[in-house]
């Protein structure tokens, strides 16, 4: 009963342990146009390893463009993010209404027998005891064994969000779980702006106008509507959507992921919540898209994702409100438009993108703030290395990239998958040939009843997502032969007991604590504790 359990603790931010007297050679200041989650994030992952080599950052934001405001749900790197930073969960969780997150039920997906419902969890040490049974069941399953294979059976993390349970074990019982976050994006901006200034980031409250390129094409300063001209060695376009920098200024090629994922638009709708607050996303499929719904401490927040091409912005609203029993309400509404897809090169001469200006991938996995960490933190290692040639724009670029078509695939999967016939939009995403080589493999080892498992452990495919993941995503959507085509499993099949791995996840979940309890009560971490990354 063994898996290879990759534990990995989360990697510091560069400069621990470093000389802090050695500046980076070329770049001394450094000027981020945007005060959303990205500038924000970017300001204070920079900071840490920068100001204290006398580098100055300056984050200059609009008074008149807002930052866009959703965005509530995270993966577990945002606990990396805060740990990193030495933030508790104690300061920064009351401060943004923020409540702890398992994973994210998908509901509604498959319309296949048992399978219209499932948990994509957060995996946590103790899926190690039950992990290869689930590869093992879901493996014969493909190959017609009657054998239960739908994930929510084999992880703690679906358990507890099931009984509302936060991943916070008692004392005693020392099995972390990794988990991730939803909280007040509004908020969020707020306090990482105060702590950012708090660490010595200049603040400018200023709406940028223009950029003036040099000789080689690179950004020399920029201008301002109060008559500023601001110049840096480095830029950091996180404008959002804009793309003030990176593509107004520089003109960088986007490549549009329009093909692959349908979703351009999304209405957002607060509502109230229960007094048992829940530790997971729900995620709805609807007639034309998805609905998301978020628990804060103090309201849901609700938002359907959808396509224009299939509907309108008044059918999608009517639909949300309707699921919400809100159709009276005059709860503040919000629409916005998506661009899906991606720059070529997030870091194109002395400017680097993070957050929405770089790209984006609709939410339905709460990727965003991943990639913003992730796009800061890999480019202070740059800076730290002091290559700033082609070579090393290069490499980066190919980096960033990859995460974003890995996790492109990895969201592709979630529509391709569906089995609903209801709606031309479903039809339409269950028909999309538009599919990346890796994706096809990995469809085609599923379909032929070849185990994924040993490409996806070796990240040959479904790069950027680990095995638990994509088993989830498959046998959780019920991809197997039909109920009526299975047949009686062998002895070798049948090895191993559910009713043994429910008795062992029922005393387990027995250490774990009540949600609202614990939000209220939110304990400092044990001493040492930081965040471990699971990876089968
Ligand atoms: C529907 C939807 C749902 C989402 N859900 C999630 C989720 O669950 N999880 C997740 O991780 N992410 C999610 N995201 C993405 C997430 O919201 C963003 O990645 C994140 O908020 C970062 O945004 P940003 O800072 O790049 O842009 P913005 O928040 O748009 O900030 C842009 C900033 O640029 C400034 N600016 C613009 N123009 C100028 C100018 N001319 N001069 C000066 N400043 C300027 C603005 O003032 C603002 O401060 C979602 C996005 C959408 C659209």
């Amino acid at each position: 009963m063994t898996a290879t359990l990759f534990n990995q603790s989360y990697r510091p931010l560069p400069t621990q342990g470093r000389d802090p007297s050695s500046a980076p050679p070329v770049v001394r200041r450094i000027v981020i146009v945007g005060g959303g989650s990205a500038g924000w994030m970017t300001a204070l992952i920079f900071a840490r390893s920068l100001l204290p080599k006398g580098v100055e950052i300056t984050v200059v934001e609009s008074p008149t463009v807002g930052i866009i405001g959703v965005g509530e749900g995270s993966t577990p790197w945002l606990r990396g993010f805060f740990d990193s930073l030495g933030i508790e969960e104690a300061e920064w969780m009351p401060a943004c209404n923020a409540t702890y997150k398992c994973g994210i039920t998908f509901d509604g997906w498959s319309t296949k027998p048992g399978f219209k419902s499932y948990f994509h969890p957060f995996a946590s040490m103790l899926d190690n005891l039950t992990m290869t049974q689930f590869v093992h069941n879901a493996d014969a399953r493909v190959n017609g064994a009657q054998l239960h294979a739908h994930p929510n059976r084999f992880f703690i993390a679906a358990r507890l969000a099931a009984g509302r349970l936060a991943p916070k074990a008692a004392e005693h019982f020392p099995f972390d779980i990794w988990h991730g976050y939803h909280f007040d994006a509004a908020l969020l901006g707020q306090f990482l702006q105060r702590k950012a200034v708090e660490r010595g980031v200049r603040y400018l409250v200023r709406h940028v106008t223009q950029a003036t390129l040099d000789a080689s094409g690179a950004i020399e300063s920029v201008s301002t509507e109060e008559g500023d001209q601001l110049g840096a060695d480095l830029f950091i376009d996180c404008t959002g959507f804009a793309g003030l920098l990176i593509d107004k200024a520089l003109g960088t090629p986007f490549v549009s992921f329009a093909n692959n994922l349908f979703n351009d638009a999304a209405v957002a709708i607060p509502s109230p919540i229960e007094s048992a607050i829940p530790s997971e996303t729900v995620s709805t499929a609807l007639k034309h898209g998805w609905a998301w719904r978020i628990p804060l401490t103090n309201r849901f927040g609700n938002g359907y994702v959808y396509s224009t091409q299939f509907c309108s912005a008044e059918e999608a609203e009517k639909e949300l409100r309707g699921r919400l029993g809100l159709l009276e309400s005059d709860a503040p509404v919000r629409h916005l438009k998506m661009k899906i897809g991606r720059v070529t090169k997030h870091w194109n001469k002395n400017c680097l993108a993070v957050g929405l200006s770089q790209g984006f991938i609709e939410p339905l996995e709460a990727t965003a703030l991943l990639f913003i960490q992730q796009t800061a933190a890999t480019f202070v290692e740059v800076l730290e290395e002091g290559d700033l040639g082609e070579e090393a724009h290069e490499r980066y670029n190919r980096r960033v990239n990859e995460h974003f078509e890995g996790t492109r695939d990895y969201i592709v999967t979630h529509f391709k998958t569906n089995t609903r016939t209801d709606t031309e939009y479903w039809r339409a995403n269950a028909a999309n040939l538009n599919l990346s080589d890796p994706l096809k493999q990995l469809f085609n080892l599923w379909m032929s009843g070849k185990s994924i498992a040993p490409a996806v452990r070796k990240q040959a495919l479904g790069k950027g997502y680990p095995l638990f993941s994509w088993y989830s995503i498959m046998a959780g959507m019920g991809i197997f032969p039909d109920p009526q085509d299975l047949r009686a499993p062998s002895p070798q099949e049948a090895r191993y007991n559910m009713q043994e791995i429910d008795d062992l996840l029922d005393r387990s979940v027995a250490n774990y604590r009540d949600h609202g309890e614990t939000l209220m009560n939110i304990p400092p971490r044990r001493n040492g504790e930081s965040l471990q990354v699971y990876f089968w």
